[in-house]
């Protein structure tokens, strides 16, 4: 496996794994992967690997973070809701493209991160909660769009509720870290229509009633 050193050679490997879409493509070039990974990392920032971001957790692969972008179909009137703000990586791709970014973290110090780069890189329709976000967002419901970046368990009800018809949301599920697959929802009139995009890993979605 070569190493990718630059946004330019990180876009070939996306557009090389199939991501078609250019404006996923160019708003994954125009930001900054290193000022989300921790200063030890910095020079790995444009691999399209995962890395890791503290508290166990990670940040996405990049091939990872188009597909997911890709399928929410996105554009400028979009108000979408993420659960699992991590690096805030992915939250401030959404935010480049949508008209608003409702973005949820459990991890109080991982989120405080976040917010310092979405500062830094001017991004102001992020609005960002701490908390569990399994129950979604209610004062804010309904959204356009819903990702979940941590793998549940089945699609989640609750935040199906939160969807608006004609909606999407994308989520991994799966209990196992070697059968997640990624799914998309389109919530429909009375009725949801699911999509298999493969195979996935990521963190499990936590729920802080079940958390020690
Ligand atoms: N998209 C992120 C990846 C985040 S990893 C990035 O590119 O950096 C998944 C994140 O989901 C972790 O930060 C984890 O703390 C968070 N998470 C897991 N369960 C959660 C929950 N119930 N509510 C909110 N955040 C949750």
């Amino acid at each position: 496996m070569s190493g990718v050193l630059d946004a330019d050679t990180l876009k070939n490997a996306l557009i090389g794994d199939g991501i078609t879409d250019e404006t996923v493509l160019d708003t994954i070039h125009a930001i900054p992967r290193e000022l989300f990974v921790p200063a030890a990392f910095r020079e790995r920032a444009y691999e399209n690997s995962p890395l890791p971001i503290g508290l166990h957790q990670t940040i996405s692969q990049p091939t990872v973070v188009a597909m997911m972008t890709q399928a929410l179909e996105l554009n400028d009137r979009v108000k979408i809701l993420e659960i699992g703000t991590g690096s805030g990586y992915q939250t401030a791709i959404l935010a480049k493209i949508c008209r608003r970014v409702y973005t949820i973290e459990r991890h109080k110090p991982l989120l405080s991160e976040a917010e310092e780069r979405f500062r830094t890189l001017g991004l102001n329709n992020i609005v960002t909660r701490y908390g569990d976000g399994s129950m979604g967002w209610k004062e804010q419901a309904p959204f356009s769009r819903i990702i979940v970046t941590a793998a549940a368990i089945d699609v989640p009800h609750v935040l199906l509720e939160q969807l608006d018809v004609g909606g999407i949301m994308v989520v991994p599920v799966g209990l196992e870290e070697r059968t997640q697959h990624l799914l998309r929802v389109r919530k429909l009139e009375d009725d949801i229509e699911t999509e298999d995009l493969g195979l996935v890993r990521f963190v499990p979605l936590v729920s802080d009633e079940e958390a020690g």
